[in-house]
């Protein structure tokens, strides 16, 4: 239901096209199939993954016999769920440490939801009873801080900070000790996420990342790289800057809801190889998903 309501508009006008092709053909033809590719494409599914997808698509109507648009609506959905899940080598399940300290830091340029993003996955892991605390790594942006201390509050987890302006890897280090000390659960690290500078960003988030390193072995478990729905092609220019700068471990694909075209989900995880494992659907605590792509699918087409 919430990836049936976080999806509407995507479900508006993707589905609702591929359901108004689906009505004026009569017959599965070439035409159809170029109308089709037309269509993912506007959806931001990504060039390569729709001539993949749609090539795959004309060797199972043909192997089905299928002649009936009607019919073919359910290949679409089947062949979207496949082509997801063949895209990438690992799984979407977070790499969590049962009964010691999982570190997950959070990187993204600002104003893709990472704060946002962050304060939901503490709410999360919460409820899960967990114990969380959050490190307000970016020290940069203007009321970055105060941002995550608000959703502090609200979800009942602690932040860990330092003044504006100050060391990030300081700050990181800070938190490391916290989480040890009170023996906590998750630690989820915010980042600065000014990409105008990007051979510094790169540098402090390589010194965030040796900080951990050195304090909690085999951490960060995962990086996970925040990315905007609705900026469409740029997110996955995004994506390929940071995968070259970092390890980036799963996406968090926010704003989805906002997005006509929620084919992006697609075309990240086809061309970069990188599994989606969260996606946000709205502005609240509740709004974040574990990505699921039959889930997703399904909430495209009932
Ligand atoms: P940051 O700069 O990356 O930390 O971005 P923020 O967390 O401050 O988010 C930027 C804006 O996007 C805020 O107004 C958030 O409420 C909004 N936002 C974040 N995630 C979502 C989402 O999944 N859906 C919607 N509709 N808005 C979101």
């Amino acid at each position: 239901e919430k990836f049936k309501d976080g999806l509407a508009k995507t479900r508006n006008n993707f589905t609702g096209k591929v359901n108004d092709l689906i009505s004026r053909y009569r017959k599965v033809d070439e035409d159809f199939f170029e109308e089709l590719e037309e269509i993912l494409i506007q959806a931001d599914v990504g060039f390569e993954t729709v001539m993949k997808l749609v090539e795959e698509l004309r060797t199972e109507v043909k192997k089905k016999n299928i002649k009936d648009p009607e019919d073919v609506q359910s290949v679409i959905s089947e062949k979207l769920v496949e082509i997801y899940e063949s895209g990438a080598e690992s799984s979407n399940n977070l790499n969590i440490q049962e009964g010691g300290l999982t570190v997950i830091l959070f990187v993204g340029v600002n104003g893709v939801g990472k704060t946002t993003t962050i304060g939901k996955l503490a709410h999360k892991f919460k409820q899960e009873g967990k114990k969380v605390i959050m490190a307000a790594g970016d020290t940069f942006r203007a009321g970055a801080i105060e941002q995550l201390e608000v959703w502090g509050e609200r979800v009942g987890v602690d932040v860990i900070k330092q003044a504006e302006g100050s060391d990030p890897a300081a700050v990181m280090f800070d938190a490391l000790q916290a989480a040890k000390s009170r023996k906590a659960d998750i630690l989820l690290c915010d980042t600065a996420g000014r990409l105008q500078n990007k051979v510094n960003l790169m540098k402090e988030l390589e010194k965030v990342k040796r900080v951990i390193e050195r304090e909690v072995p085999e951490a960060p478990h995962e990086v996970l790289l925040v990315l905007d729905a609705t900026t469409g092609q740029n997110a996955l220019i995004q994506a390929k800057t940071f995968k070259e700068a970092t390890n980036v471990s799963g996406i968090v694909l926010s704003k989805l809801d906002g997005t006509a075209k929620g084919g992006i989900v697609l075309a990240i995880r086809n061309e970069l190889h990188i599994p989606v494992k969260f996606v946000g659907l709205g502005e609240k605590m509740d709004d974040l998903q574990e990505f699921d792509a039959e889930k997703y699918v399904y909430g495209l087409f009932s």
